[in-house]
């Protein structure tokens, strides 16, 4: 038996696991996009650099007792995950603000924001992925109040281990997305990817050490994307 794809998306293609069907292989692209997918390019070593970040990540998160979709790294470009129904939400943190955040409210790029602020998205492309609230949330079924609860009180403690790694290496974690997914007994688990694809990393000196050096043409994606996942393999 081979593996069959299930979907194909911007960054990554999931195939069906014929060993064991709870399971899935996630393969890397090396495909940058932005603008919902208006701006495309093939970015030779992408997919391996962000799979290698993002497997060191989850495996972190799996160690601190966060609950994860990750089981191991099959290859530079693979890795084995548990099979979920992603819930069809962006969930942002920001710690910074920057992007989307600061146009809407006009505010600098940079300011510290005294208490995280989390955010929701409704995951759908024709719409653009538009802003929601809780009651939006509950209102498209997505999740009841619980699960609000429990995104949000997980996302924070997510950011909290996340914040502490990513000083020990001297980045400064601005602001991410994550997306959660139900297991097969219901549990909602951390699913996706956590890559400079879609968080925002600075430097001491203030340079972009994440997806926005493509978004704003600010130099070689690839080269920062090495140097994260550097700086990553130093953590002890
Ligand atoms: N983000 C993402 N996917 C999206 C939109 C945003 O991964 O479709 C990430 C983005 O990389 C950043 C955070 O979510 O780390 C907040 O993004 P923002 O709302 O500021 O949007 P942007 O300015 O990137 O359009």
């Amino acid at each position: 038996m081979s593996r069959e794809l299930i979907y194909q998306g911007k960054a990554k293609d999931l195939y069906t696991n014929p060993e064991d069907e709870d399971l899935i292989v996630t393969v890397y692209k090396d495909q940058a996009t932005m603008l919902n997918g208006a701006r495309k390019e093939i970015l030779a070593g992408k997919g391996a650099l962000n799979n290698q970040i993002s497997s060191l990540i989850f495996e972190k998160l799996n160690a601190a007792g966060i609950r994860t979709h990750f089981i191991k790294q099959l290859s530079k470009t693979e890795q084995l995950n548990k099979k979920v129904a992603i819930l069809p939400l962006e969930v942002v943190l920001r710690n910074v603000a920057a992007g989307s955040f600061s146009k809407r409210f006009g505010i600098e790029e940079g300011l510290v924001l005294k208490r995280p602020i989390v955010e929701f998205y409704y995951k759908n492309d024709e719409l653009d992925d538009p802003f929601i609230n809780d009651e939006h949330v509950m209102f498209l079924n997505i999740a009841d109040g619980n699960d609000i609860a429990f995104l949000k009180e997980e996302t924070r403690r997510i950011n909290n281990l996340l914040k502490k790694w990513f000083d020990q290496i001297g980045l400064q974690l601005i602001d991410f997305k994550l997306e959660f997914g139900r297991d097969a007994d219901g549990n909602i688990i951390l699913a996706d990817e956590f890559s400079p694809d879609n968080c925002r990393l600075w430097d001491a000196a203030g340079n972009h050490l994440d997806k926005d050096v493509f978004r704003r043409n600010l130099g070689s994606l690839t080269a920062v994307y090495e140097e994260v996942l550097e700086r990553l393999q130093g953590l002890v």
